[in-house]
């Protein structure tokens, strides 16, 4: 591998010489120059504010060697705080759907520290083998070092496909390993098949929800793909599933990032991906004041409170409650749509909850095509009752 400029792109702006930890560029009016000391660190290749640095060389081909045998399908097992994300659960159900397609083996990339206990786990949970890469520096994630280790594993095993879940972490991680090693990704995807050739068929919104594009990768490897949480249903768990667990001898880790502070996200209820009933409020509420009641429902209820996009647009709640396309994707039991009109980006984010229900004031409103139950009249006065009528219901 090595580095390279493309010089049509480059501005000169010094970001490199500033962010390169090894001294090793010096910018002059040529751009710049990159000596012996370069590492391939990459850190220069991520402030590059015009994409004119690159890291070219030892890409994947789809080609395999003769005699090479079809890789495994992989799947990222985020974690945090030791804990498992419910996304890897629902990842490694479609992964051993995709595995058994292909006849290959469904292997896993756990990154951490002290975190054994989790590969176990992910057999039970339907993985054939665990690599497990563990040092203090990748306890918490590190989207530098969690790259590095990424990188290098693929390399080493060369898995055919590797999902990642679509969270911030999966969101930071996918795209930066796609382009270390020169392959596709697709975001955000939706739903996946195999063609006759085994390329994966990864499917996805595009054109703002309004159609479904279907996205292949076939000259290079892994074909990568990020899937939101709640996409796909979780495998049930077989205590009496046997698997590999590897332990990866890890590569020197070079860290570019310091962090210098985590801060806790404030506690604004239940977690809205995770929630068993969402009530969500749209601009039929007419006004923030009236998005309070939104959320005096959710409270009785002890549900999650969302919103769709123009009500977060408006300043009425802020946007970690957004459901759709630009949003969260959720998937709870119940969806309370409150004065909400059923744009389809909106609904790519909610249409898999297993009940819908939609209080609006237009009986038109195309929410209702999609509702299980339908009550039309206005939001101000049918909340109200809702929460009256809860309040009552619990205290008798
Ligand atoms: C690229 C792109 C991405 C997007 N991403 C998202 C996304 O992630 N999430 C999202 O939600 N949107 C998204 N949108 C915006 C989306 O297209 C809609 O504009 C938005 O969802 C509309 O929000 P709404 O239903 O609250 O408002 P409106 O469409 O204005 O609907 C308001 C509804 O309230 C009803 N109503 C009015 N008064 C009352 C009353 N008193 N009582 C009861 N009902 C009443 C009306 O009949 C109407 O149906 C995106 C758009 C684009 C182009």
């Amino acid at each position: 591998m090595e580095i390279r400029l493309r010089a049509d792109n480059c501005t000169i702006c010094g970001a490199c010489e500033d962010a390169c930890p090894y001294d090793a560029i010096t910018v002059g009016t040529d751009g710049p120059e990159f000596s012996e000391e370069c590492t391939l660190c990459g850190a220069c290749v991520e402030v590059c504010p015009t994409e004119a640095i690159y890291i070219a060389g030892e890409e994947i081909s789809a080609q395999s060697e003769p005699g090479e045998a079809r890789g495994d399908v992989w799947v990222f097992a985020e974690q945090r705080d030791g804990q498992l994300l419910d996304v890897v659960l629902e990842l490694l159900g479609e992964g051993r759907r995709l595995a058994a397609e292909l006849e290959v083996s469904l292997g896993c990339l756990l990154l951490g520290d002290g975190v054994d206990h989790l590969a176990q786990e992910l057999v039970k949970f339907g993985a054939d083998r665990v690599y497990v890469g563990s040092a203090p520096e990748l306890k918490g994630y590190r989207g530098d070092l969690y790259a590095q280790v990424m990188e290098y594993s693929v390399k080493q095993y060369r898995p055919e496909i590797l999902l990642i879940g679509g969270t911030a972490n999966g969101r930071s991680l996918a795209p930066r390993v796609a382009t270390r090693l020169g392959t596709g990704l697709t975001a955000d995807c939706t739903a996946f098949a195999l063609d006759e050739d085994g390329n994966l068929l990864q499917t996805r919104p595009a054109f703002g929800g309004n159609l479904m594009a279907t996205i292949r990768c076939p000259n290079h490897r892994p074909q990568m793909a990020t899937v939101r949480p709640k996409v796909f249903p979780k495998p049930a768990r077989d205590p009496n599933r046997k698997g590999e667990i590897i332990h990866l001898e890890l590569p020197p880790l070079m860290p570019w990032q310091r962090i210098l502070e985590v801060v806790e996200a404030a506690d604004t209820g239940p977690n809205l991906v995770e929630a068993d009933i969402v009530v969500a409020g749209g601009r039929g509420l007419g006004s923030p004041e009236n998005f309070r009641l939104v959320e005096e429902l959710a409270s009785v209820l002890g549900a999650a409170v969302g919103a769709s996009r123009a009500v977060v647009d408006a300043g009425w709640v802020s946007y970690p409650h957004q459901v759709g396309q630009t949003g969260r994707t959720v998937a709870p039991k119940i969806y309370i749509a409150c004065g909400i009109s059923g744009a389809i980006q909106h609904i790519v984010g909610m249409q898999s909850s297993d009940i819908i229900v939609a209080i609006n004031s237009d009986p038109d409103a195309p929410i209702f095509s999609i509702a299980t139950y339908g009550i039309v009249g206005k939001v101000e006065e049918i909340i109200p009752a809702l929460i009256r009528e809860i309040k009552g219901s619990s205290s008798q």
